[in-house]
């Protein structure tokens, strides 16, 4: 299989594009801002499986065999990229997570940065953002190489 073909199983399209022009540019994601506990993020989910992010209902159930604990979610539809999305159960009516102690590996990671190549954007009011960033040893290297003047 080749790399795009690879990327394309991963990603979104928009995701895909996105990745290739960040790797042409040089340019890395950069996680800003915090978290001001809107809830939004357990409303609107996005997962992800072995095979990539989850598009079909039937690869969730595949998923569910090997994570029970994704139980909690419900499909409520798909995004604009036609990837599944997933409500929590585990959200309370004033937008607080029943178990914050016991929250899984993805609810204290997000917002991951692969994300960015899920092709979607943040969820409305999220404190974070998500930016493309070229770092300094880049522009270190065009002065180097004389690119830079
Ligand atoms: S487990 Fe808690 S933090 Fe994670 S999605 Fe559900 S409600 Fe949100
Ligand atoms: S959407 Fe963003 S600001 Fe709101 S709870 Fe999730 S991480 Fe926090």
């Amino acid at each position: 299989m080749s790399k795009i073909s690879q990327l394309l199983r991963l990603y979104s399209l928009m995701g895909v594009i996105r990745y290739l022009r960040m790797r042409v540019m040089g340019k890395e994601i950069l996680i800003t801002g915090s978290c001001h506990c809107c809830g939004n993020c357990c409303r609107k989910i996005n997962l992800e499986g072995v095979q990539g992010w989850l598009r079909s209902e039937k690869d969730f159930y595949t998923v569910l065999d090997e994570y029970p604990e994704y139980e909690r979610f419900k499909i409520t539809g798909k995004d604009e990229q036609g990837f599944l999305q997933f409500s929590c159960t585990w959200l309370t009516n004033q937008g607080l997570c029943r178990d914050h102690e016991n929250r899984l590996a993805l609810c204290t990671n997000f917002p991951d940065k692969t994300l960015h190549f899920c092709g979607g954007k943040l969820p409305s009011g999220c404190g974070y953002s998500i930016v493309e960033v070229r770092p300094f040893d880049k522009y270190l290297e065009d002065e180097v190489k004389g690119e830079g003047e």
